[in-house]
């Protein structure tokens, strides 16, 4: 029987906790600060212990984060690896254990059998990385057993954490699983990141960062009175590895949906790479959207509900396309419930609540999509009538802006009826409606009112309002 989610969620804070570190709960994915989209590293609740503004209780801790990283909605069912919603497990030290304490804690986890609490993973197949002058870093890993052919050093951009503004920074330290031959070229972590799957980061906070810019263009100031630790392992990519499928969305907290999308939508999951990338994406965004109502998120036109509108939408949109004919939402976030309820009891006691918003955003769409789909259909008798192969730009801006059709559903429906899109047309109006909204923006005080910047900041998505999560997910635990 292979290792369950819960279970090497389980697993890792029990070692933590048996090391002497206190248990702390996740926090929510929202938090008060409103230049934080969403809570994404298990960091992010104890950033005031780490700046010096509050005296943490304990000395040492261990979680696992509830996180949501929106940069990575692209990535879901195309990489391997990355989810919208994931689990963080993280250990903290405030001033107690350094860089020894931290490498030897997470070798021993991922290197001692199962049989006895750890992760049994072959020693032989973990690779590692330092940052470039780390030697300190390096050092302890040789000793671990760890020879230098496994031990990589990378530079500014991958490997030495800061929070994007003057506060504390440090080198990383990432730990590397290598799946094989079969999954990419050799060469380690630097030459594929895909074959070498990363699962766990550590930081090592032991420096003060000065002005700069991003994330490896700053002033490097002297050494923090207090080294502090933060660490994060992916708790589905550790379950990937360790249940031995091909990726984070076969795992067994999301194979499930995708059986149930199976079942709804009549066609199978691995027969072609186009159906395979929808179903895993509505088990990643049925699971996130769930996550998020839970913890208070409402659908909407800006910000988090935007996103959660966009996850929503994604997954009836994917449904529809692998052939659902009736809605799917109820049976989505049933099964995401019964599945996460274990961990996250929230899942199972607001389950009323959950099912009710996404079923409302799924009725309304439902709606826009059916209108969409008339004139859709209207445009491709005439396109054919008039002997011609391809749908106009200003139809597919109509589509869009109209009715709030999708640019890919009008994509994929016009593949299907066998008819291309000008797609650049599209994009051309798109760019200038754009333009229109920011003019209009620049004569307007009361901006709220316009209805064209409202559209604007609905086209544009959620990346324009990530602030902190964009500077903190990438490279950084
Ligand atoms: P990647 O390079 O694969 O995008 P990352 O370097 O952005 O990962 P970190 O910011 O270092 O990730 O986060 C710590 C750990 O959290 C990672 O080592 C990984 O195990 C896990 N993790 C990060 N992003 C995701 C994601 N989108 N889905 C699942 N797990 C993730
Ligand atoms: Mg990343
Ligand atoms: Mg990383
Ligand atoms: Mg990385």
């Amino acid at each position: 029987m292979f290792v369950q989610t819960h279970e090497i969620r389980r697993r890792f804070l029990d070692h933590f906790v048996r090391a002497g570190h206190t248990e702390v709960p996740s926090a929510s994915l929202i938090l008060a600060d409103p230049n934080l989209l969403f809570v994404n590293a298990g960091m992010v609740q104890f950033v005031p212990y780490f700046l010096g503004q509050q005296t943490p209780p304990f000395s040492t801790a261990t979680s696992v984060q509830k996180c949501v990283r929106t940069l990575d909605i692209e990535n879901v069912g195309i990489t391997t690896r990355h989810n919208t919603f994931f689990q963080m497990a993280g250990n903290f030290s405030f001033g107690d254990y350094f860089k020894r304490g931290a490498i030897e804690l997470a070798w021993s986890l991922l290197t001692k059998p199962v049989a006895d609490g750890g992760y049994g993973f072959d020693p032989e197949k973990l690779w590692v990385t330092v940052y470039l002058d780390d030697d300190e870093a390096e050092q302890i890993w040789l000793a671990l057993g760890v020879p230098s052919e496994r031990i990589q050093r990378r530079g500014m951009a991958d490997n030495y954490w800061s929070m994007g503004i003057p506060g504390p920074c440090g080198p990383c330290s990432e730990i590397y699983f290598d799946r094989g031959p079969e999954y990419g070229r050799d060469g380690g972590p630097e030459a594929d990141e895909d074959r070498y799957l990363e699962i766990w980061n550590l930081v090592f906070m032991q420096n003060e960062r000065g002005e700069g810019r991003g994330k490896d263009n700053f002033e490097i100031l002297g050494p923090l009175p207090k080294k502090n630790i933060d660490t994060g392992m992916g708790v589905e990519r550790v379950a990937f590895l360790l249940q031995g499928v091909d990726n984070v969305y076969e795992t067994d907290l999301l194979r499930p949906i995708i059986t149930k999308a199976e079942e709804l939508t009549g066609k199978s999951y691995g027969v072609n790479h186009a159906d395979d990338v929808r179903f895993r994406v509505i088990a990643d965004h049925a699971r996130s959207a769930a996550m998020l109502i839970a913890d208070g998120v409402n659908p909407g036109n800006d910000g988090r509900g935007y996103v959660l509108r966009r996850l929503l939408r994604r997954i009836v949109r994917s449904a529809r396309l692998l052939g659902a004919e009736r809605p799917v939402m109820a049976e989505f976030v049933k099964i995401v419930s019964d599945l996460m309820a274990p961990s996250y009891p929230e899942l199972g006691t607001d389950f009323r609540r959950i099912e009710n918003v996404s079923v409302g955003e799924e009725t309304a769409f439902l709606k826009t999509l059916s209108t969409g789909t008339k004139l859709f259909d209207e445009t491709v008798d005439e396109v054919r009538t008039t002997g011609g192969k391809r749908i106009s730009g200003t139809d597919a801006f109509t589509l869009h802006d109209t009715y709030g059709f999708p640019i890919d559903l009008t994509l994929e429906m016009a593949a299907e009826a066998g008819l291309e899109v000008d797609e650049a047309g599209f994009r051309e109006l798109m760019a200038e409606q754009r333009q229109r909204a920011k003019e209009d923006a620049q004569s307007r005080k009361h901006a709220h009112a316009d209805l064209t910047i409202y559209k604007e900041f609905v086209d544009r998505g959620p990346t324009e309002f990530t602030g902190f999560d964009e500077l903190t997910s990438e490279a950084t635990v």
